[in-house]
């Protein structure tokens, strides 16, 4: 059983099998948490060109290393 991952944003279930591209799952890079394209700072790009980048949600890129 696969758990439903929920946005960390905007707390909506995410669908995996979203057609539209705000709606696709993208994860952190560092953190286990899950997003909407449109609901993170890359919100606009193609999904493709998102999974080609690494992404550093708000929580973590907030941090200072
Ligand atoms: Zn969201
Ligand atoms: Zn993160």
């Amino acid at each position: 059983m696969k758990k439903k991952e929920k946005c960390a944003v905007c707390e909506d279930e995410l669908d995996s099998d979203a057609e539209d591209e705000g709606e696709k799952n993208v994860g952190c890079d560092i953190c286990p948490r899950w997003y909407h394209l449109s609901c993170t700072k890359l919100a606009g790009q193609t999904y493709v060109a998102v999974c080609d980048q690494e992404f550093i949600c708000n929580f973590c890129g907030d941090r200072e290393y």
